[in-house]
């Protein structure tokens, strides 16, 4: 498999490991965008976050709040961002699931600029009405 993301849970690739078990790892990013920025990952390949087995990305999650705190003590960040990007349209570089965990500080530069709009009455019925097809 060539995943970066693969090699660097095999070990073949080093990495600044902050903890790993039989199912999760988590590492720090190598280019990071704020202090501390890391990266908690599946070991187990899978793409995208939703595609993957919910106990292990719930499991990625407890991972991800244990360092978050241990993390937010270290750095003493006023807050992180958790992001889960799936599909390169959505920002994914890597195509291994990871959760980016990135600590913010004041004055960061981080800026979230995504356009919002507005939710309209009947666009809303029909999106809820169609995701809830999809549900069962
Ligand atoms: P994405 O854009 O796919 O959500 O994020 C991928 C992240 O993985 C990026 O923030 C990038 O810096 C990080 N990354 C890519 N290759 C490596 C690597 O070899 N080692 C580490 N530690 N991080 C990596
Ligand atoms: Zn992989």
């Amino acid at each position: 498999m060539d995943c970066v993301f693969c090699k660097i849970a095999a070990g073949d690739i080093p990495c600044h490991r902050l903890y790993e078990d039989d199912r999760a790892l988590a590492f720090l990013d190598i280019m990071p965008v704020s202090r501390g920025h890391l990266l908690v990952i599946p070991r187990e390949h899978v793409e995208f976050a939703y595609d993957a087995d919910p106990e292990l990305m719930g499991h990625v999650m407890r991972v991800a709040t244990r360092i978050a705190r241990a993390a937010q003590s270290a750095l003493q960040c006023q807050g992180m961002n958790f992001i889960l990007n799936c599909g390169a349209i959505a920002g994914q570089v890597v195509p291994h699931a990871h959760m980016h965990l990135v600590p913010r500080y004041p004055d960061d530069g981080i800026r979230w600029p995504w356009p919002q709009g507005t939710l309209a009455g009947d666009d809303a019925a029909r999106l809820r009405a169609a995701i809830l097809e999809n549900l069962a």
